[in-house]
């Protein structure tokens, strides 16, 4: 193939804008950000999904909770007319005056103890009620870092992104002055070699592969036609001289 040793020269150019871009598309994929985002994400799913765990756990304890007060009101309420009876005077049989006594002793025996029941499931929701609030406040404090990792990522994006059209933008006008076979090399060599389609000669030397050329292959592409384009032996990338070719 031929091409003008300025279109070759150019050509190293383009490469140089669509190594930028790579290193660009690099840069917004592999930003730190992202990972974090994922991570601080994930926690406050799994924050959310242990605070209804508790939540259910607090609602259970605030049933039994209620289911206990009602007793203890009815216990109450049946030794208050118990007492009522009593203290009218009413019972003046020994006997049902006794059975009145002993259900009240028993009653208060049995408020007793479904106080300490009641005691024990509040101080149990004071528990459960503190680690939802710990919950709570870890939630928020990882969301608000998911945020602020976010907006670093937007910041990011839109600074790539102007970078990106920018460098996008240069890339297509040059490549508009490019010949279009030069061109469908270039793409072709870069779309098999690691995004690197053309490299320099230096000092003998490929930049795309950084080896060496021998003597035969140096003496070769000094016998080359300028306009001719060259290949390097090693890597097959097209191979561009310059004046530091050493040739
Ligand atoms: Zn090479």
């Amino acid at each position: 193939m031929k091409a003008a040793p300025d279109d070759q020269l150019r050509l190293l150019d383009l490469q140089a804008l669509d190594t930028a871009l790579d290193r660009l598309a690099h840069r917004r994929r592999t930003l730190p950000e992202i990972e974090q985002i994922d991570a601080l994400d994930r926690k406050v799913t799994q924050l959310t999904d242990d605070m209804v765990l508790v939540e259910t756990e607090d609602s259970d304890l605030g049933r039994e909770q209620s289911k206990l007060e009602a007793d203890i009101d009815l216990v109450r309420s049946r030794m208050q007319k118990d007492q009522q009876r009593l203290d009218a005077g009413q019972v003046s049989s020994p006997r049902e005056l006794e059975n009145l006594q002993s259900e009240i002793e028993s009653l208060k025996r049995r408020q007793s103890d479904l106080e300490d029941d009641e005691l024990e499931i509040m101080e149990k929701r004071e528990a459960v009620q503190s680690r939802l609030q710990e919950l709570r406040d870890e939630r928020e404090q990882t969301s608000t870092g998911l945020a602020e990792a976010e907006q670093r990522r937007d910041v990011s994006f839109a600074e790539i992104d102007a970078d990106h059209d920018k460098t996008a933008q240069q890339r297509a006008e040059l490549a508009a002055t490019l010949p279009d076979d030069l061109l469908a090399l270039y793409e072709k060599v870069r779309g098999s070699s690691a995004g690197v389609g053309v490299a320099a000669l230096h000092r003998g030397r490929c930049e795309g592969c950084h080896l060496q050329l021998n003597t035969t292959d140096l003496n070769r592409l000094r016998e080359a036609p300028e306009d001719e384009v060259l290949r390097c032996e090693e890597c097959r990338r097209i191979l561009v001289r310059t004046a530091e070719s050493g040739l």
